[in-house]
């Protein structure tokens, strides 16, 4: 048994060396990423609920590394998050989306109205320089910034609240709209959401997922939160829709705007022209 407890440790041991070893590898090697030119940022519709119209596209980060392939956020943000390098990866996430849809606003039939969501992290929200470095960014790119939907959680807002009201209400003050992403996920009360200066809420895709299923529960969640939404003037957005059933339930229960797999996963830019016109094809 000693034996056994001892084997036990190095292996426990040895798989903790490996995590600790990626994650080095991950920190040392994203400091790198930016200036070798390795993040790209992907794009996925967001559409009109009542007609399927699109209305924007959010813009999600991806890492193309060199040896692993394509890497999702989830292996990296955190590490970003942690080292504050997800300042330098956030300023050029933000630039790179909103002159693609510069861009695209300017040559794509169609494309002259949409809107681009960006998410925002914990660090640039408390961030002093943040709300600078959006003005600077809109001013580059020469997007109306009534175009740019920045989405924060409730657990970022969480901690030092005051500071992140403060920055909100900078940022609503420059004309962008402000989204609550994973909303209901939180652990934040109701409370809150009084108190920040936010357009959008969106639905997060865990209650999408039983929707036009048989779990009762999903609807009368997601009919609370449209009818909040509705006291409170606000803009609403299900996430991680997947079927027809979904989409009708959402439209059913008064969802103005849907996101999820059933119209598109997150697109190469290049792959964006072509999809927003069979897009458009099929709905006349
Ligand atoms: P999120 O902001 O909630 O983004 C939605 C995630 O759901 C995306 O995953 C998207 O690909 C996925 N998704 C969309 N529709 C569906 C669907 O119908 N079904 C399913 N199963 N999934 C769907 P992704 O791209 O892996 O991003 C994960 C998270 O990483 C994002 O969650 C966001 O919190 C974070 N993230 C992504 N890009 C950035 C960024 O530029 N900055 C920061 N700070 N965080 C980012
Ligand atoms: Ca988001
Ligand atoms: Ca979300
Ligand atoms: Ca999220």
């Amino acid at each position: 048994a000693k034996e056994l407890g001892r084997d036990r440790v190095v292996v426990f041991n040895d798989a903790m060396q490996l995590r600790a070893s990626a994650r080095l590898d991950i920190e040392s090697q994203l400091g790198r990423a930016l200036d070798r030119d390795e993040l790209r940022v992907v794009y996925q519709p967001i559409v009109d609920v009542a007609n399927e119209r699109v209305m924007g596209f959010e813009a999600l980060v991806r890492w193309e590394h060199p040896d692993r392939g394509w890497l999702s956020p989830a292996e990296f943000i955190p590490v970003a998050e942690e080292t504050g390098m997800i300042l330098l990866i956030g300023e050029w996430v933000l630039g790179e989306a909103l002159a693609q849809l510069q861009r695209w606003r300017r040559e794509v039939p169609g494309a002259a109205e949409l809107s681009m969501a960006v998410n925002l992290s914990t660090r640039q929200l408390r961030d002093t320089q943040f709300v600078q470095v959006v003005a600077e960014t809109l001013d580059r790119t020469g997007i109306d910034p009534g175009a740019v939907h920045l989405e924060v959680t409730e657990s970022m807002v969480m901690g030092d609240v005051d500071l992140a009201v403060r920055n909100l209400v900078s940022l609503r003050a420059l004309g962008v709209r402000l989204s609550i992403d994973d909303f209901g996920t939180g652990y934040s009360s109701l409370g809150y959401l009084q108190k920040l200066p936010v357009h959008l809420l969106k639905i997060d895709r865990s209650f999408i997922d039983g929707l036009g299923g048989d779990d009762p529960h999903a609807a009368a969640i997601v009919g609370a939160i449209v009818a909040l939404a509705r006291d409170l003037n606000l803009g609403v957005i299900g996430e991680g829709v997947e079927s027809a059933a979904q989409l009708a339930e959402l439209h059913r229960l008064g969802t103005a705007q849907g996101q999820g797999f059933l119209w598109s996963t997150p697109l190469r830019p290049t792959d964006v022209p072509g999809w927003l016109r069979e897009h458009n094809e099929q709905l006349v």
